[in-house]
């Protein structure tokens, strides 16, 4: 198994906040131990903390430098508008393009402020932009980027924001041409909601978010993108793609299709008993609802571009599953009951680490 990069180490919870200039320098420091700074992909924020005015009480104020000049989104629902907003917000780009596949989707974009102007084809959105920013589905990316790659300005940073990264970057690398780098990303964070009226910017705040650059990715590239997440308030970890594909296929792509399942199952029940699951549908079967509402087309391209992992995962938990009914089918409570315990203390776990 490919071996897990940790750049950083960050408290949860902190990041940046509107107008709170000083907790959000104090935040950057904090996120930063010194015995990360030697490590190789740490990127340590290149802009200084917001220092304090006058008599050391007045609030602080912010100096914000653009990160980026020219931001170019593909993609404008959830996870690209919250990334937008958080840009705008903090004024780390000084222009912000949009391109989406429906007009409907970068008209209410542009009428809700989060970007500047659209594009209306992908290349014209990344003409002379420094940051492109993949925010589609994943099997959308490879024919993206093959339109993209001629009209990518030298030196620029290509990223994305998929759930799944192995196929990422067999789709998209291909395509991008010498002296642009790829800095493939994954923020973990999300809710069921999808399109650009459902985004807000501090969605990263407190949540992970991974980097996949593949071997020989610049460094400088690797760190101001590493930069920008955190400045979202995400902690940020290094990862090869196909290990991130299988942590990812245990704790997110397997419970949505757990979800996605379960809902069906009761869907397929006679008529008068669907009726009784939807009125007696109390907190288990809510949680999976709320779940297996996330958008299909995303989910079906997650299933289907990380299918070896997820495979692997769906064939464990069958065993454990096989297991789980053979215990109940001969009573064996204490074994149930270790269980149970074990589940509930990675419950506490997930808890204690401001995940839940
Ligand atoms: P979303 O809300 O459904 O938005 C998808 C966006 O992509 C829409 O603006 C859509 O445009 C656009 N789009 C789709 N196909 C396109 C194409 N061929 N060309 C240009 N634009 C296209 O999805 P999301 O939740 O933001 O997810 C985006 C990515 O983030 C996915 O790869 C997903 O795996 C990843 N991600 C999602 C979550 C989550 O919880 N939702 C969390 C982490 C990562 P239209 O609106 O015009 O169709």
């Amino acid at each position: 198994m490919a071996k897990k990069k940790k750049t950083r180490a960050a408290k949860p919870g902190r990041g940046p906040t509107r107008g709170k200039a000083s907790k959000a320098g104090k935040a950057k420091r904090s996120a930063l131990p010194a015995s990360t700074k030697r490590r190789k992909h740490t990127a340590r924020p290149t802009r200084r903390p917001p220092r304090a005015e006058g008599r050391g009480r007045a609030r602080a104020r912010a100096v914000k430098t653009p990160l980026f000049r020219r931001v170019a989104f593909i993609g404008l629902g959830l996870i690209g508008s919250s990334l937008a907003r958080f840009l705008k917000r903090e004024g780390l780009a000084q222009t912000i393009v949009g391109h989406a596949r429906t007009a409907a989707t970068m008209a209410k974009s542009l009428e809700l402020g989060f970007i500047d102007r659209v594009a209306a084809t992908p290349e014209d959105a990344v003409r002379g932009a420094d940051l492109v920013v993949i925010a589609t589905p994943v099997g959308a990316c490879g024919a993206i980027a093959q339109a993209i790659g001629p009209h990518l300005a030298p030196g620029s940073i290509v990223t994305d924001v998929g759930s799944v990264k192995a196929a990422v970057v067999r789709d998209v690398g291909p395509h991008i041409p010498e002296g642009v780098h790829f800095v493939p990303a994954h923020p973990v964070a999300g809710t069921e909601h999808s399109g650009p009226e459902a985004g807000f910017a501090d969605l990263f705040r407190g949540r992970w978010c991974i980097l996949t650059p593949p071997a020989g990715t610049d460094e400088t590239a690797v760190k101001k993108l590493a930069e920008m997440w955190r400045l979202t308030g995400s902690h940020v970890d290094v990862m090869d793609p196909a290990h991130h594909d299988k942590v990812l296929a245990i704790t997110s792509h397997l419970p949505h299709l757990i979800a996605y399942c379960i809902v069906g199952t009761a869907n397929d029940l006679e008529e008068h008993l669907k009726g009784e699951v939807i009125k007696f549908a109390a907190g288990g079967f809510r949680d999976f609802t709320r779940i297996a509402a996330s958008d299909p087309i995303m989910w079906r391209d997650i299933f289907l571009t990380n299918r070896d992992a997820l495979l692997e995962m769906a064939g464990r938990l069958a065993e454990d599953l096989a297991a789980l009914q053979r215990m109940i089918r001969w009573g064996e409570g204490d074994k149930i009951e270790e269980i149970l315990r074990r589940a509930r203390g990675i419950r506490r776990s997930i808890i204690e680490a401001g995940q839940a």
